[in-house]
């Protein structure tokens, strides 16, 4: 349960002083539910109200602040028009426009003939200056002057008063907590405690107080990741911890497939094999992420380890995120497996009636040692007679719990994850942090260079003749049009009208396919391109995952321009699999901005998808980089993995420095850091260390 020391903290936003239900909502848009969001809702910009300028030199359209006299009051003569006060300086006159005016408040505020400060937007109404409700009204002889003032992010309907209001609600909420911390780091840092931070961040004195590398911020960013880190550890500690079992296998069925093998394992496949069997043969459970790029070589060594566990008596399952590459894997497993006289068996959730009554009944007595699927494997009615190994393939598109569903699905059951494409090393710690990892760096032997060049669309035509003479040579094509969630419509009219273009010059031999298609058509599309008559196949990204037709040697991407980084490459990497030379032609609308430049560029130096992660992650900043929401990647509040790696890498070594000192957080550092956690709602992992 959450310490008792932070209930004012996630208390609602309506517990706030002057924050009732109606701005309560406007600052929940804004912020967060909670009073701790407000906290993390750091300024965005500063208004320097420092500087008063004479009312001739201002600036309308800015926000101003200005040193005047009050001359008049101009009570308006209904309650439709507002009420206006005249006010000068040396220089000029402004007026200052009030609406909803109620009691004397105006009167008592701006008495005529005193001096005033006035700040707030300055605004031109035909050819006179005026300033409607200003910001501040204060009085100079009092010594009042104006400040430096944080500027928030805000959404419609909310006063930056307002948003800093409930700041300073907030901030009074926040009491000291207990230092979670380890003391002699900070004072190497030379940082606050967390709430001094916060007093400085929401006070900025300068822009200097807004940079992502002040101390002040670091320190929170360091607090958020290390509260992340220490969530992964725990969870892992956890993992480890539920009894796993010893693999050994005889290696009989392994020798019989590498013998068979038309290739040498690389060094790097052995030595990833070496470290999986030895994670296996230990008591406890393996989560081992396979790291590797496309074409790298990992099915294979998924699929001696899943062999270890056949031999061994057991059981294993291989998940895919579509059922295109369930199928794929399967067709895969079995030439694999020939020389053993096993087979693997698929399940998906197209499988419906008898077929799958017998694969079910087939997993339950063990009769079936290898089964391949996708989502369908989690569901409640599929049950193994012993599952000992899930291989989880492209990772990224499964999330952190279905790797513990699909685990509780045996007893003590190996985990290994496998990546679609390189992950760069921050993101690995911050999704993956709970993972030991292998890496297939090198490419098998013999894999051709692709050669890839940058084309304008003006040069559509050449390209499409091109397309036709190498077509008419045999080659296999794809031509990918760009898909963007947003506008899959216009996207979706973009992909058919090219189709619908190039069948005119190519026919039947023009294939089409994109993610509207039912599976089913899907897969005969794919089937037709890779065995059939279609030797041109015009598609959106569904082609980007895993999919492999080793005889395909040219790829065309349309609107490259419009495509991340990983994306080009995770597409690229559908050519150049087979022992033909490939092409990969990136065409572009012109003109290129900056980062697209950049990214294309890069597309054509290296092949190498370890370099192009960290490229990628360079150019367009953390959030994106693994796409979407369905990444699973933790979105910061405070840390931005992009500028603050360095402190993620600490915040990894220093939770598993925890983890071994201190695995049930006891000590007094501990307990603190069991507050951090809640304090970054890590909720789920502190119930972890109650349970275990
Ligand atoms: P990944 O899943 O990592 O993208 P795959 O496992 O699909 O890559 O392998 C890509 C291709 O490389 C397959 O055709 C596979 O048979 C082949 N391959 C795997 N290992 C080697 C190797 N050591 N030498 C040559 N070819 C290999
Ligand atoms: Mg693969």
């Amino acid at each position: 349960m959450r310490p008792e020391i932070l209930y004012p903290l996630f208390a609602p936003v309506t517990s706030l002083k002057g924050i009732g239900s109606r701005l309560a909502k406007l600052v929940e848009r804004a912020a967060g539910n909670h009073v701790v969001d407000i906290l993390w809702h750091l300024p965005v910009g500063l208004i320097d109200r420092t500087l008063t300028p004479t009312i001739s030199e201002a600036t309308p359209g800015e926000i101003v602040t200005l040193n005047v006299r009050v001359d008049a009051h101009l009570p308006a003569n209904s309650p439709r028009l507002p009420y206006r006060v005249r006010c000068s300086d040396d220089t000029g006159v402004i007026t200052l426009v009030f609406f909803h005016v109620k009691g004397d408040w105006l009167a008592r505020a701006l008495p005529v003939g005193a001096d005033r400060l006035l700040s707030g937007k300055l605004e031109l109404f035909g050819n006179a200056l005026q300033m409607s409700h200003p910001d501040h009204i204060g009085d100079p002889t009092a010594g009042e002057a104006l400040a430096i003032e944080p500027v928030y992010a805000l959404t419609a309907g909310l006063s930056l008063k307002v948003m800093r209001k409930a700041i300073e609600a907030a901030l009074i909420r926040a009491r000291p907590l207990p230092e979670w911390q380890d003391a002699a780091f900070l004072e190497r840092r030379r940082w606050t405690d967390w709430r001094s931070a916060l007093d400085v961040l929401h006070n900025p004195k300068g822009a200097v107080d807004l940079d992502p590398m002040h101390p002040a911020r670091l320190r929170l960013a360091y607090d958020e990741l290390l509260a992340d880190q220490l969530a992964l550890a725990l969870v892992r500690e956890q993992t480890r911890r539920a009894k796993g079992r010893p693999i050994i296998g005889h290696h009989n069925l392994q020798e019989k497939v590498t013998a068979a093998l038309p290739f040498k394992l690389t060094a790097a496949q052995q030595q990833a094999i070496s470290e999986i069997a030895a994670d296996m043969a230990a008591p406890t459970k393996m989560l081992r992420l396979l790291q590797g790029d496309v074409g790298s070589g990992k099915t294979v060594v998924a699929l001696l380890a899943m062999l270890a566990t056949v031999e061994a008596g057991s059981q294993a399952a291989l998940m895919a995120p579509t059922e295109i590459l369930a199928r794929q894997h399967v067709e895969t497993l079995n030439r694999l497996l020939a020389p053993t006289g096993l087979t693997a068996t698929l399940l998906t959730g197209r499988d419906k009636g008898k077929a799958r009554t017998t694969t079910l009944a087939g997993l339950a007595d063990g009769s079936i040692p290898l089964v391949v699927g996708t989502h369908a494997l989690f569901q409640d009615d599929i049950v193994f007679k012993d599952l000992a190994l899930a291989v989880i393939d492209e990772q990224h598109r499964f999330g952190v719990e279905q790797r513990v569903q699909l685990a509780s699905k045996g007893r003590g059951v190996d985990v290994l994850v496998m990546t679609a494409t390189p992950i760069p090393r921050s993101l690995m710690l911050t999704s993956y942090g709970d993972l030991d990892a292998s890496f297939l760096r090198e490419k098998p032997i013999g894999r051709k260079p692709i050669t890839t060049s940058l084309v304008s669309l003006e040069r559509l035509e050449e390209v499409v003749g091109a397309v036709g003479r190498a077509i008419a040579q045999g080659a296999k094509i794809y031509w990918i049009c760009p898909l963007i969630e947003e506008s899959e419509t216009v996207d979706l009219a973009a992909v058919t009208d090219r189709h619908f273009h190039l069948s005119t010059l190519f026919g039947a031999r023009a294939g089409l396919l994109h993610g509207r298609m039912k599976p089913s058509e899907r897969d005969q599309i794919m089937e037709a391109f890779a065995h059939g008559d279609t030797d041109l196949l015009v598609a959106t990204t569904v082609v980007e995952v895993g999919v492999d037709v080793p005889a395909a040697t040219i790829m065309v991407i349309e609107h490259a321009e419009r495509f991340g980084l990983s994306q080009l490459h995770q597409l690229r990497g559908r050519i150049g699999r087979g022992d033909k030379l490939s092409t990969c032609l990136l065409l572009y609308a012109s003109p290129l901005g900056d980062t697209a430049k950049q990214r294309l560029k890069i597309m054509r130096e290296t092949e190498d998808g370890f370099r192009i992660a960290e490229e990628d992650l360079r150019l367009r900043g953390a959030g994106d980089v693994l796409g979407t929401k369905q990444s699973g990647l933790p979105r910061y509040r405070l840390a931005d993995v992009s500028l603050h790696q360095e402190l993620l890498d600490i915040a990894h070594d220093d939770a598993r420095l925890i983890m071994t000192r201190d695995p049930t957080l006891a000590s007094e550092r501990g307990k603190a850091l069991r507050v951090l956690l809640y304090l970054f709602e890590r909720d789920a992992a502190v119930r972890f260390l109650h349970s275990g």
